[in-house]
Protein backbone atom coordinates (compact mmCIF):
# COMPACT_ATOMS: atom_id res chain seq x y z
CA UNK A 1 0.00 0.00 0.00
CA UNK A 2 1.08 3.58 -0.85
CA UNK A 3 1.46 6.05 1.86
CA UNK A 4 -0.31 9.36 0.43
CA UNK A 5 1.32 12.35 0.76
CA UNK A 6 1.17 16.27 0.68
CA UNK A 7 3.67 18.41 0.88
CA UNK A 8 3.46 21.85 3.03
CA UNK A 9 6.11 24.10 1.32
CA UNK A 10 6.06 23.09 -1.97
CA UNK A 11 7.08 25.98 -3.93
CA UNK A 12 10.18 25.95 -1.71
CA UNK A 13 13.86 24.56 -2.33
CA UNK A 14 13.16 21.61 -0.41
CA UNK A 15 9.48 21.61 -1.22
CA UNK A 16 9.89 21.19 -5.07
CA UNK A 17 13.12 18.31 -4.03
CA UNK A 18 10.82 16.30 -1.78
CA UNK A 19 7.49 16.55 -4.77
CA UNK A 20 10.32 15.07 -7.48
CA UNK A 21 11.28 12.38 -4.76
CA UNK A 22 7.72 11.60 -3.94
CA UNK A 23 6.92 11.00 -7.57
CA UNK A 24 9.77 8.62 -8.27
CA UNK A 25 9.56 7.07 -4.62
CA UNK A 26 8.65 3.37 -4.81
CA UNK A 27 5.33 3.28 -1.95
CA UNK A 28 4.73 6.87 -1.88
CA UNK A 29 1.83 8.48 -3.74
CA UNK A 30 1.94 12.48 -3.81
CA UNK A 31 -1.63 13.30 -3.60
CA UNK A 32 -0.88 17.06 -3.00
CA UNK A 33 0.99 20.12 -2.18
CA UNK A 34 0.74 23.52 -0.20
CA UNK A 35 1.86 26.88 -0.85
CA UNK A 36 1.88 29.92 0.84
CA UNK A 37 -1.76 31.89 -0.02
CA UNK A 38 -1.81 33.96 -2.42
CA UNK A 39 2.01 33.07 -4.24
CA UNK A 40 1.87 32.65 -7.99
CA UNK A 41 2.71 29.20 -7.51
CA UNK A 42 -0.68 28.48 -6.38
CA UNK A 43 -2.88 26.26 -8.60
CA UNK A 44 0.09 25.37 -10.90
CA UNK A 45 1.23 21.88 -11.54
CA UNK A 46 3.08 20.40 -8.72
CA UNK A 47 4.86 17.78 -11.32
CA UNK A 48 5.68 20.82 -13.36
CA UNK A 49 7.03 22.91 -10.43
CA UNK A 50 9.51 20.76 -9.43
CA UNK A 51 10.45 19.44 -13.00
CA UNK A 52 8.95 16.29 -12.84
CA UNK A 53 6.72 16.50 -15.83
CA UNK A 54 2.48 16.85 -15.96
CA UNK A 55 0.49 15.20 -12.70
CA UNK A 56 -2.82 16.74 -12.78
CA UNK A 57 -1.39 17.38 -9.15
CA UNK A 58 -2.17 21.17 -8.14
CA UNK A 59 -0.47 23.42 -5.51
CA UNK A 60 -3.31 24.21 -3.14
CA UNK A 61 -3.18 26.31 -0.15
CA UNK A 62 -3.98 23.53 2.42
CA UNK A 63 -2.92 20.05 2.07
CA UNK A 64 -5.55 17.68 0.20
CA UNK A 65 -8.25 15.54 3.20
CA UNK A 66 -6.64 12.42 1.14
CA UNK A 67 -3.38 12.47 2.33
CA UNK A 68 -2.38 10.50 5.60
CA UNK A 69 1.14 11.92 5.89
CA UNK A 70 2.26 15.91 5.94
CA UNK A 71 6.20 16.95 5.04
CA UNK A 72 7.02 20.07 5.97
CA UNK A 73 9.61 21.97 5.33
CA UNK A 74 8.68 25.97 5.40
CA UNK A 75 9.61 28.36 8.30
CA UNK A 76 9.13 28.39 12.58
CA UNK A 77 5.89 30.18 12.71
CA UNK A 78 4.31 28.93 9.53
CA UNK A 79 4.85 24.99 10.86
CA UNK A 80 3.40 25.65 14.07
CA UNK A 81 -0.16 26.68 12.12
CA UNK A 82 0.10 23.95 10.20
CA UNK A 83 0.58 21.52 13.22
CA UNK A 84 -3.84 22.26 13.21
CA UNK A 85 -4.43 19.66 10.62
CA UNK A 86 -3.64 17.11 13.12
CA UNK A 87 -2.39 14.90 10.65
CA UNK A 88 0.75 12.98 11.00
CA UNK A 89 3.77 15.12 10.25
CA UNK A 90 7.41 15.04 9.12
CA UNK A 91 9.03 18.04 10.38
CA UNK A 92 12.31 19.41 8.56
CA UNK A 93 11.70 23.65 9.33
CA UNK A 94 14.73 24.16 11.17
CA UNK A 95 15.22 27.77 13.81
CA UNK A 96 12.56 26.50 15.70
CA UNK A 97 12.50 28.32 19.61
CA UNK A 98 12.17 26.17 22.77
CA UNK A 99 8.87 27.28 23.00
CA UNK A 100 8.08 26.41 19.48
CA UNK A 101 9.46 22.79 20.35
CA UNK A 102 7.05 22.52 23.21
CA UNK A 103 4.09 23.12 20.99
CA UNK A 104 5.24 20.34 18.70
CA UNK A 105 5.66 17.90 21.46
CA UNK A 106 2.25 18.98 22.56
CA UNK A 107 0.67 18.09 19.15
CA UNK A 108 2.82 14.91 19.16
CA UNK A 109 0.82 13.60 22.05
CA UNK A 110 -2.36 13.11 19.65
CA UNK A 111 -0.06 12.41 16.06
CA UNK A 112 2.72 10.59 15.31
CA UNK A 113 5.27 13.51 14.68
CA UNK A 114 8.95 13.15 13.07
CA UNK A 115 11.00 16.19 14.08
CA UNK A 116 14.70 16.23 12.15
CA UNK A 117 16.70 19.48 11.62
CA UNK A 118 18.74 16.80 9.32
CA UNK A 119 16.83 13.84 7.43
CA UNK A 120 20.22 12.71 6.09
CA UNK A 121 21.23 9.12 6.93
CA UNK A 122 24.91 10.26 7.01
CA UNK A 123 24.36 12.92 9.46
CA UNK A 124 22.51 11.18 11.59
CA UNK A 125 25.11 8.66 11.92
CA UNK A 126 27.82 11.34 12.62
CA UNK A 127 26.13 12.41 15.58
CA UNK A 128 26.93 9.04 17.33
CA UNK A 129 30.32 9.39 16.13
CA UNK A 130 31.08 13.44 17.90
CA UNK A 131 29.37 11.68 21.03
CA UNK A 132 31.81 9.10 21.03
CA UNK A 133 34.94 11.10 20.01
CA UNK A 134 33.82 13.96 22.63
CA UNK A 135 33.54 11.45 25.45
CA UNK A 136 36.75 10.11 24.72
CA UNK A 137 38.93 12.83 23.93
CA UNK A 138 37.90 14.74 26.42
CA UNK A 139 40.87 17.72 26.48
CA UNK A 140 40.40 18.67 22.98
CA UNK A 141 38.79 21.62 22.16
CA UNK A 142 36.16 21.47 20.03
CA UNK A 143 34.43 23.59 17.51
CA UNK A 144 31.81 22.88 14.57
CA UNK A 145 31.83 25.17 11.25
CA UNK A 146 28.53 24.95 8.83
CA UNK A 147 28.69 26.26 5.88
CA UNK A 148 25.30 27.00 3.75
CA UNK A 149 23.60 28.70 0.74
CA UNK A 150 23.35 32.38 0.56
CA UNK A 151 19.60 32.15 1.02
CA UNK A 152 19.72 30.17 4.51
CA UNK A 153 17.51 32.16 6.76
CA UNK A 154 18.32 30.61 10.46
CA UNK A 155 22.02 30.44 11.71
CA UNK A 156 24.10 28.48 12.80
CA UNK A 157 22.07 25.18 11.00
CA UNK A 158 19.83 23.16 12.81
CA UNK A 159 22.37 20.05 11.98
CA UNK A 160 25.51 22.30 13.64
CA UNK A 161 23.23 22.69 16.92
CA UNK A 162 22.18 18.67 16.38
CA UNK A 163 26.37 17.66 16.28
CA UNK A 164 27.28 20.32 18.68
CA UNK A 165 24.47 19.21 21.58
CA UNK A 166 25.91 15.42 20.27
CA UNK A 167 29.69 16.68 21.28
CA UNK A 168 28.03 18.43 25.05
CA UNK A 169 26.18 14.97 25.37
CA UNK A 170 29.05 13.23 25.14
CA UNK A 171 30.47 14.83 27.85
CA UNK A 172 28.12 15.23 30.29
CA UNK A 173 27.06 19.05 29.65
CA UNK A 174 23.87 20.85 28.66
CA UNK A 175 25.04 22.56 25.16
CA UNK A 176 23.51 25.74 26.57
CA UNK A 177 26.46 26.10 29.24
CA UNK A 178 29.28 25.50 26.77
CA UNK A 179 28.62 26.86 23.13
CA UNK A 180 29.86 30.50 22.11
CA UNK A 181 28.52 31.79 18.85
CA UNK A 182 31.18 32.88 16.74
CA UNK A 183 34.03 35.24 18.61
CA UNK A 184 34.80 39.10 18.30
CA UNK A 185 37.36 41.62 20.18
CA UNK A 186 38.91 39.86 23.51
CA UNK A 187 37.57 36.44 23.25
CA UNK A 188 39.74 33.82 24.87
CA UNK A 189 38.81 30.27 24.98
CA UNK A 190 37.45 29.10 27.82
CA UNK A 191 38.16 24.87 29.14
CA UNK A 192 35.26 22.89 27.79
CA UNK A 193 33.52 25.53 25.76
CA UNK A 194 32.04 24.37 21.86
CA UNK A 195 32.72 26.88 19.25
CA UNK A 196 29.82 27.12 16.88
CA UNK A 197 30.47 29.08 13.37
CA UNK A 198 28.38 30.03 10.57
CA UNK A 199 29.37 30.50 7.00
CA UNK A 200 26.92 31.73 4.37
CA UNK A 201 27.45 32.06 0.49
CA UNK A 202 26.63 30.97 -3.12
CA UNK A 203 24.61 27.79 -3.57
CA UNK A 204 26.47 25.19 -0.92
CA UNK A 205 23.80 22.51 0.16
CA UNK A 206 25.43 22.16 3.39
CA UNK A 207 28.48 21.45 5.12
CA UNK A 208 29.32 20.37 8.56
CA UNK A 209 32.83 20.50 10.29
CA UNK A 210 33.55 19.33 13.85
CA UNK A 211 37.13 19.72 14.43
CA UNK A 212 38.60 17.92 18.29
CA UNK A 213 42.02 20.05 18.55
CA UNK A 214 44.40 18.45 20.81
CA UNK A 215 47.75 19.50 21.51
CA UNK A 216 49.72 16.95 19.21
CA UNK A 217 47.07 15.87 16.68
CA UNK A 218 43.61 16.92 15.32
CA UNK A 219 41.07 15.06 14.44
CA UNK A 220 37.94 16.53 12.41
CA UNK A 221 34.77 14.45 10.97
CA UNK A 222 32.71 16.49 7.75
CA UNK A 223 29.86 16.05 6.12
CA UNK A 224 29.03 17.38 2.62
CA UNK A 225 25.61 17.19 1.06
CA UNK A 226 25.91 17.10 -2.33
CA UNK A 227 22.23 17.61 -3.15
CA UNK A 228 18.93 18.30 -1.02
CA UNK A 229 17.60 14.69 -2.81
CA UNK A 230 19.40 13.12 0.29
CA UNK A 231 17.30 15.27 2.33
CA UNK A 232 14.22 14.33 0.45
CA UNK A 233 14.78 11.09 0.44
CA UNK A 234 15.27 10.61 4.49
CA UNK A 235 11.81 12.61 4.46
CA UNK A 236 10.27 10.08 3.04
CA UNK A 237 11.66 7.29 4.88
CA UNK A 238 10.22 9.38 7.50
CA UNK A 239 7.22 9.93 6.00
CA UNK A 240 6.64 5.70 5.27
CA UNK A 241 8.01 5.57 9.22
CA UNK A 242 5.19 8.14 10.54
CA UNK A 243 2.31 6.36 8.61
CA UNK A 244 2.93 3.35 10.80
CA UNK A 245 3.93 4.67 14.32
CA UNK A 246 1.71 5.61 17.65
CA UNK A 247 1.35 9.36 18.96
CA UNK A 248 4.72 10.61 19.44
CA UNK A 249 7.36 12.79 18.58
CA UNK A 250 10.01 10.71 17.21
CA UNK A 251 14.04 12.05 16.34
CA UNK A 252 15.48 10.87 12.65
CA UNK A 253 17.36 8.00 14.79
CA UNK A 254 13.68 6.64 15.40
CA UNK A 255 13.39 6.91 11.46
CA UNK A 256 16.72 4.99 10.82
CA UNK A 257 16.37 2.31 13.69
CA UNK A 258 13.16 1.16 12.74
P1 LIG B 1 12.70 28.00 1.06
O1 LIG B 1 13.18 27.73 -0.33
O2 LIG B 1 12.60 29.41 1.56
O3 LIG B 1 11.31 27.24 1.21
C1 LIG B 1 10.38 27.48 2.22
C2 LIG B 1 9.03 27.55 1.52
O4 LIG B 1 8.00 27.55 2.50
C3 LIG B 1 8.89 28.81 0.66
O5 LIG B 1 8.41 28.45 -0.60
C4 LIG B 1 7.84 29.59 1.46
O6 LIG B 1 7.05 30.42 0.62
C5 LIG B 1 7.03 28.46 2.01
N1 LIG B 1 6.10 28.87 3.05
C6 LIG B 1 6.27 29.82 4.01
N2 LIG B 1 5.14 29.92 4.73
C7 LIG B 1 4.25 29.02 4.24
C8 LIG B 1 2.91 28.67 4.54
N3 LIG B 1 2.27 29.29 5.54
N4 LIG B 1 2.30 27.72 3.81
C9 LIG B 1 2.95 27.09 2.81
N5 LIG B 1 4.22 27.40 2.44
C10 LIG B 1 4.86 28.36 3.16
O7 LIG B 1 13.62 27.25 2.11
P2 LIG B 1 14.29 25.79 2.00
O8 LIG B 1 15.72 25.93 1.64
O9 LIG B 1 13.40 24.87 1.24
O10 LIG B 1 14.28 25.40 3.54
C11 LIG B 1 13.05 25.32 4.26
C12 LIG B 1 13.35 24.86 5.70
O11 LIG B 1 13.87 23.53 5.67
C13 LIG B 1 14.42 25.71 6.40
O12 LIG B 1 14.07 25.80 7.77
C14 LIG B 1 15.68 24.88 6.23
O13 LIG B 1 16.65 25.13 7.20
C15 LIG B 1 15.10 23.50 6.37
N6 LIG B 1 15.92 22.41 5.82
C16 LIG B 1 15.91 21.26 6.53
C17 LIG B 1 16.58 20.16 6.05
C18 LIG B 1 16.50 18.87 6.83
O14 LIG B 1 17.12 17.87 6.42
N7 LIG B 1 15.74 18.83 7.92
C19 LIG B 1 17.29 20.23 4.85
C20 LIG B 1 17.28 21.43 4.12
C21 LIG B 1 16.56 22.52 4.62
P3 LIG B 1 7.52 31.98 0.38
O15 LIG B 1 8.91 31.90 -0.19
O16 LIG B 1 6.48 32.47 -0.55
O17 LIG B 1 7.49 32.60 1.74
Amino acid sequence: MNVKVAVIGAAGRMGREVCRAALETEGIELVGGAVEPGVPELGADLGELCGFGTTGIPATEDPPESAEVLIEFTTPDATLTHLSYGKPHVIGTTGLSEEQKREIEKAAASVPVVLAPNMSAGVNLLREVVRELSGKLTDYDIEVVEAHHRNKKDAPSGTALLLARAAAEGRGRDLEDVAVYGREGVAPRQDGEIGIHALRGGAVVGEHRVTFYGLGEEVEVVHRALSRRTFADGALRAAKFAAEASPGLYSMRDVLDA
